[in-house]
Formats: C-alpha cells, structure tokens, sequence
C-alpha cells in the first residue's frame, strides 16, 4: 500500500468533544469520522481494525463448533411479542423502531435472542441435533441514553452475538465454558488483558452471567475483585460482607419512641441522637429506607404496580440492580423502578417522608431488608410517625410489617470477599463482552421446542453470548497507547509495518531501497505500507506514530553506507544492513503474532 493512495486524514488538536484517549486518538489518526451526533464513519483504516477483531471472533468462536448465520436487523415485532419482550423494550425505549409504507412497526436489533429462537424452532427438531449454537456478527441498534466515549457507547455498533441451544441443563454448562474459553482466547490473541467477572443478568434475562472486562479508569463499570481468592464480580451484582459497625449499646427489652424534631436524613438523626443521650450512635446503626414504586406489566400489556420499601444499613447503599431482582422474584417481571412522591409516602408511612421504617405502620406491597443485617442491633429506625424515630430496634423482634430478607446492598471495596474472606478491592473496567445462561426462558414462552429422547416435546435450553466488536476496538486502544498515538498490537493493527524513504524526493539510492524492502515485505505476506508521500520525514514519522503501526523501518542517510533505521513502535531505534531490513521485519510480524497465539493457548 502506498501511503500516497492511503488518503491519510490526520489532526494535530485533539477534537474538543473527546473526553477519553480512544475517542481521542482514533479521531486525530482519521479512523473514526463524526457522521451526526453519536454517529460514526469507521474509515479505511478502523475498517481494517474492526476486520481484524471480527475475524478472530469469529475464529475462535467457530473452533467451539458454532455455526456463523446472518440474521435481520429489522426485527417483527410478532416475534418480539411472543417472548413478551416488546412490551420490556419498549418501556425502556431501548429499542429503536421504524414503520414501513403499510405503517408495519419493525424493531431494529438490539439483540437476537427472539428471531435466533424462532430459527432453531424451525429447524432444529430432534435432540439429536443439539447442541447447536448459531452466532453471527452484525449491527445492533440500541437507544442509550446517554451515548458517549466515541465507539464505546453509541447508538449503533457491532456485535458479535451467539446462542447455543441444549437438551440438557449439562450440555449448556459444556458450551458456556466452551465459550469462556474461547473468549479468554480471542482477547488474548488480541493483545487485550480481559477478565471475567460475575455479571447481573439484566433485561435479557436467565440463571448465570459473566461479564469479559478489560480494565481502564475511564471504564463505567465497577468491579469489586479479590486478586488472590479470584473473586470479581460487576458492582451491580457483588455480594460483599458489610464489615460489623462498633457496638454502642446492648439492646434494650424493648425500643423506645425518640422525638427527633426536623431531621430525617441518617446523619442528621445520628447528630441529633448522639448530642441527646446516646452516645457512640453512627449511621451505620440506622436503617436506611428507599421507597420505591415498581412498574411491570402482565401478559396482556396491562400495567402492574407494586410499592416497595427497601431497608439497608444506614451507612450503605441500596442497589437498584438487586431491588429489581428481588421485587422480580417476589411479585413480577419489574420494568421500571422509580422512587415514591412525597404523597406515596405519606400513604405509606402516615409520615413526612424522612421518617420511614419497618415497624408498625408501615404499609408496602413489598417490604425487603438487607439479609446482613439478621440478628444486627440494636438499630435506629423510622418510626413512620413525622419527627420520630425508634431506638433499640431489633428486627426480627420489632418489624410491624411482612418482609423478606435480600441481597440489597451495593457492595463496596474493603467489604469481606465472600471466597476468602480478605477485603474486597475496587477498580474500573470497559465490558467488552459477556456470557448468559439464559435457560428456557425464550424457548418456553415462544413455545420453541424439539423433541427428546423420550419422544416427548421439550423447549431449548439455551445460552447467550455477546461481544462488541466495534466496542473492542476502542477499549484496545485504552490499553495501548502513549502521548505520541495508538500503539496497536501486531494483530488487530490496521497495517504492521512502515517504510519510509527520508531522502531528498529525488534520492534513487533511498528510494529505490524503500521500494525493494516494501515489495519484499509484500511478497512475504506483511501487511505493508510504502510512504511515498512528499512530505518532510519528521511530518511522516509523526503521522505512523500517531496512527500506531507497530514497526518502522526508515531508509535514509544510512544508505550510503548500506544501512537502514528498524523501530518497534515505542522501541528503540536499531541500525541494520538494508539486505537485513526485510527479513527482519518478517520475523518480527511473526514472533509478535506467534506470542499472541501463545498466549491463547495458554489459556485454561
Ligand atoms: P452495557 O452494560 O455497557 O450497556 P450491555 O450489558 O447492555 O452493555 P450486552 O447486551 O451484554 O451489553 O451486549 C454485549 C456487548 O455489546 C457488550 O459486552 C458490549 O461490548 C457491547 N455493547 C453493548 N452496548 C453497546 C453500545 N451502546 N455501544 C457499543 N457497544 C455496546
Ligand atoms: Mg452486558
């Protein structure tokens, strides 16, 4: 390729709107063209990347056995509604939809679970044909609320997506680490340092997840992990242990009804309480209540609510992950979760809001309190009565209403690791990929089935597993790069060597070793590029540090003496014979592909 015909874009001023070094770079080195507002243009040279990415996706995953299909973007919504999901995307308005000229509403992919298992519905008869797992790499459309970051988080991307179906709950398992593997392997092969985290399961629902994060400090998920023990796990979903609050008080017979005038916030109430007689009281001896109406919907669309309230230590957060999962259980699919109207509290707690706890009183649909705090006390709780509270409370003795003990706590660094016990630790990570065990849910309420062993009909079980492509380029950037530009490893990078002639333009000794070096390389099968621009060397070395190809060979002054410059991106420079350039090259495209490959077989 010659750097002439390459249509280099490059932008010395990082673009104003770039708030992380991916967004950052791959705009300044022409990559990634801004096509309208969270809309991008991947140009010829992110097209390689992405390329690149998807083929060894789609290597690894087809050594699993899958099968690689393409299935519409433009989804029905009849098949959307047959697993119930219609109505859940829409309520999130995750899905982007459009209308055709007979006013027909389509779905545009946000996922395939739906039309993946009306496929295997139709095809896939006999539990002799399972397993089977289908995948393909295609555009998904998703309506985020809050599109940013470049490829991280855009409206429209690509993703690798598979689903396997099963006979046994066994056989999934066999395929859910069959594509654990495979995952550690592509990301590996890729150059990428990604770890697998246990994941919540979200909207698409089913028994298992795990989470692929590649680590960064721009990352949006949070990770709690202990390094030792291998414990991590999404913040959403990490059960930690809380650590023991220091003990202020033996619990009395019974609690007692404080009057605690104008403060309903649990530092308030501490303050208050500490100056008025009890001494040593902290938030972490409170209870913290949410209240919450839950929003779902029954089969035929008609809106259910239920009200909640969510209990946890005073000191702590209530995560709305697992409050979902918990009323989800307990009453419906749960599509929305939104906090009470200070009208809905008076309701429910004959109180100003500020003044809610779980004895007498209080009256919610559902009531939860964080299972931590069985037997933990005595507390201070709301007393459901305006400028009042209860001191010495003791759940299990005191609760005036029905609850249920949950897992409702955000977990938080310094919190018992719950394999070993040692604190947990905390850090950031990109989600590059993830992978569900989804069971029957899809299969059974889209009545998809096959026939068993026992000549009986029976729904799939099935698994699903996700990568973002596009997303993946963007976080390999994250983690290569430096204040000259992206610093691509050998095997997703768009080009893997450069040879620049840095003569005068009309120099034939220099040019004409640029172009046998070039033309050698070529025929070795290296991917590379010829600078034959007119421009100053210094403007080109700029340009392919910025761009990131990972080896430089420069044929300048040296040639007179038979020599030319060899440098790894971001090494150091060596001078060699120009006979050595070539072949020099080529043993470093293949060892630095050969270490990646190894570093996928080490993989267990
Ligand atoms: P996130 O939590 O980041 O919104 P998700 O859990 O909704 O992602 P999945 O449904 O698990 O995403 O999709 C599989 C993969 O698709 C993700 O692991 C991620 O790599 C990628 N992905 C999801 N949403 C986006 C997006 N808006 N832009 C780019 N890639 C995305
Ligand atoms: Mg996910």
């Amino acid at each position: 390729m010659r750097a002439s015909r390459m249509n280099l874009w490059t932008l010395r001023e990082d673009p104003a709107e770039a708030e992380i070094a991916s967004h950052r770079l791959l705009t300044r080195a022409g990559y990634l063209h801004k096509s309208g507002a969270g809309l991008y243009l991947y140009g010829p040279l992110l097209h390689r990347v992405i390329g690149k990415i998807q083929a060894i996706v789609s290597q690894e995953i087809d050594r699993t056995g899958a099968l690689q299909v393409t299935m519409p973007i433009l989804q029905e919504q009849a098949v959307w509604e047959r697993s119930g999901r219609w109505a859940t995307y829409q309520a999130s308005r995750t899905m982007l939809t459009v209308k055709d000229r007979n006013d027909q509403v389509f779905g545009l992919a946000p996922t395939a679970e739906e039309v993946v298992t009306d496929y295997a519905g139709a095809v896939v008869k006999s539990y002799k044909q399972l397993p089977v797992t289908f995948y393909q790499q295609h555009t998904k459309f998703r309506d985020e609320i809050r599109p940013r970051f470049g490829l991280m988080r855009v409206k429209e991307f690509i993703m690798m997506d598979a689903y396997s179906f099963h006979a046994t709950a066994e056989s999934l398992d066999q395929t859910y680490e069959a594509m654990r593997v495979a995952y550690h392997r592509l990301f590996a092969r890729m150059g990428l340092q990604a770890f697998a985290v246990e994941a919540d399961s979200g909207a698409i629902g089913g028994s298992g997840s795990h989470e692929f994060m590649v680590a960064a400090a721009i990352g949006e998920d949070t990770i709690l992990y202990h390094p030792e023990s291998g414990y991590g796990a999404n913040r959403e979903r990490a059960r930690g242990g809380i650590p023991a609050a220091p003990a202020w008080a033996t619990a009395p017979a019974a609690c007692t009804k404080v009057l605690t005038p104008k403060v309903g916030a649990i530092d308030e109430v501490m303050g208050f309480l500490t100056a008025n007689g009890f001494a040593g009281v902290q938030a972490a001896h409170g209870l913290k209540c949410v209240l919450f109406v839950a929003g779902g919907q029954d089969d035929k669309g008609k809106p259910l609510t239920a009200t909640v309230a969510a209990f946890t230590r005073g000191d702590r957060e209530v995560n709305e992950v697992k409050l979902t999962n918990a009323v989800t259980r307990l009453m419906f699919p749960v599509l929305n979760l939104r906090p009470m109207h200070p009208d809905e509290v008076r309701a429910a707690t004959g109180a100003e809001p500020g003044f809610a706890g779980p004895g007498a009183g209080l009256k919610v649909e559902v009531c939860l309190i964080e299972e931590q705090l069985k037997g933990v006390g005595p507390l201070v709780a709301g007393a459901n009565e305006t400028d009042h509270h209860l001191v010495g409370f003791v759940i299990e003795r005191d609760a005036g209403v029905a609850y249920q003990w949950a897992d409702l706590t955000s977990a938080a660094a310094g919190d018992a690791c719950p394999l070993s016990g040692k604190p947990l630790m905390e850090r950031r990570g990109i989600e590059v990929g993830h992978i569900f065990k989804l069971g029957t849910k899809y299969s059974a309420s889209m009545q998809c089935v096959f026939t068993g062993a026992d000549g009986k009909l029976h729904p799939f079980i099935m698994g699903c597993y996700g990568i973002g492509s596009s997303r993946v380029a963007a976080a390999a950037v994250e983690q290569h790069h430096d204040a000259d530009g992206l610093r691509w490893p050998m095997s997703i990078a768009p080009y893997q060597v450069v040879v620049v002639p840095a003569g005068k333009p009309d120099d034939a000794a220099v040019n004409g070793a640029a172009e046998q070096i070039h033309k050698d390389l070529l025929a070795a099968g290296i991917e590379a590029i010829l600078d034959d621009r007119d421009a100053k060397p210094g403007v080109k070395f700029k340009d392919w540090d910025l761009v990131g190809i990972p080896l430089r060979i420069v044929c300048g002054r040296g040639i007179a003496n038979g020599l030319v410059e060899f440098k790894p991106r971001g090494g150091t420079v060596a001078e060699i014979p120009v006979a050595e350039a070539a072949p020099r090259a080529i043993a470093a495209v293949r060892e630095a592909l050969a270490a990646l490959d190894a570093a996928a077989d080490a993989v267990r």
